[in-house]
């Protein structure tokens, strides 16, 4: 289809306002990677973190930390447990001036503590900075007494600094249900420019509030397109959610040296009328392609499973073309994508277009 130039120019101005005017936040040419104060917690990290999810290179992620970068996230669940030991190599003597946060699942007290020993030993630290309940959902999960009596007792121990959560789903609650209970210090939000308004509020809201704000998903995905060089999807929307109010770090997945160079490269740019081209353009590649979190289909699911854990698992293969990620993740989702697979009709309208069912198939390979 042909893109009029104006229209679209029209189009990404009325859908992305001036979010994207230079501003000051971006060191220019090769300084130093700029920080901000993550939130109460008082750490000062690069607003460019890493996300180690995926990354079996150790040298990929020496090359990022020895540029400047500050924040890592990683999980004892990523690759196996495997992940972890891989980011252990790499801040090996320089542990000092890093910000680590990894995951634990809740569960019993006796495995959360294997897990988070386990997360210091493949890491070869005493202590993390951050340790994240992984996978959040709701409010209920988030004011558990006896959860928090776990993570408080383990960082009276001093095996992690600040408790916190991610979440990929109902993230709205989830930010809402943080600031009021006042526990957890840090949210990993999975948070982009397709994302509704109400999750950027909800992010503003909660950093006001004093919460660290974390950002994962930021480039929803690793749908290439070369027809713009200059400048990648990526780095666009990597600009984008870092001039969002109340993001305090980005931590996009790296996997090499390249991904760290174009990442760093945006930061140290400025934001303009080329990333507002961009981002709409990337915006019509992913359509009804890679799910934007927005949780929508959990209210619309007459199962109340949604399509959101189907469609995320279909874009690790088919966008990420991480076809490991989506094995490994697909397990742990297992029966909501099952009850997708075999749901006899879907009645639900993905906001990004997404055929969900297609999607709950697609992902139904990387079950076994
Ligand atoms: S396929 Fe069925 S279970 Fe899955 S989101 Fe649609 S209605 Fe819900
Ligand atoms: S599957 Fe669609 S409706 Fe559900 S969270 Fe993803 S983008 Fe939103």
């Amino acid at each position: 289809m042909h893109i009029n130039k104006r229209d679209l120019l029209k189009g990404a101005a009325a859908s992305l306002g001036a979010a994207l005017l230079p501003r000051k936040v971006f060191a220019s040419g090769s300084g130093p990677l700029p920080t901000r104060t993550l939130g109460r917690t008082g750490l000062e990290v690069s607003v460019l973190g890493y996300g180690a999810m995926q990354c079996s290179d150790a040298s990929a992620i020496r090359h990022g930390l020895d540029r400047g970068i500050s924040y890592i996230d990683t999980a004892d669940c990523y690759m196996g447990g495997r992940n972890e030991r891989i980011v252990g190599q790499a801040i090996s003597g320089i542990r000092d001036r890093l910000v680590i946060a990894t995951k634990v699942h809740i569960s019993g007290e006796a495995r959360m503590r294997s897990s988070v020993d386990r997360s210091l030993a493949s890491l070869g630290v005493d202590q993390v900075d951050i340790m994240q309940l992984h996978g959040m959902s709701s409010r209920n999960q988030i004011v558990r007494r006896d959860i928090q009596q776990i993570m408080k007792s383990m960082k009276d121990e001093g095996k992690f600094r600040f408790a916190a959560v991610t979440t990929h789903s109902n993230q709205v609650q989830v930010l809402k249900a943080v600031v009021e209970d006042g526990f957890y210090d840090t949210v990993l939000v999975a948070v982009n420019f397709r994302s509704p308004p109400a999750l950027f509020e909800a992010i503003e809201e909660a950093a006001s509030a004093g919460v660290g704000i974390i950002a994962m998903k930021t480039q929803n995905g690793g749908y290439r397109d070369t027809s713009w060089p200059e400048l990648t999807p990526h780095q666009a929307a990597l600009r984008f959610i870092l001039d969002k109010p109340g993001v305090h770090v980005a931590v996009p997945g790296m996997l090499s040296r390249g991904m760290v160079d174009e990442n760093l490269q945006a930061v140290s740019g400025k934001g303009g009328l080329t990333d507002l081209l961009r981002l709409e353009a990337y915006r019509g590649e992913l359509a009804g392609r890679a799910c934007s979190f927005c949780s929508r289909c959990l209210d619309q699911c007459r199962y109340g499973t949604g399509g959101l854990d189907a469609a995320r698992i279909a874009m690790y293969a088919d966008g990420y073309r991480d076809e490991r990620l989506a094995a490994e993740r697909g397990v742990q989702v297992a029966a909501a994508v099952r009850t997708c697979a075999d749901c006899p009709g879907c009645t639900v309208e993905c906001s990004q277009g997404i055929d969900i069912k297609a999607a709950a198939k697609r992902a139904s390979i990387f079950l076994a």
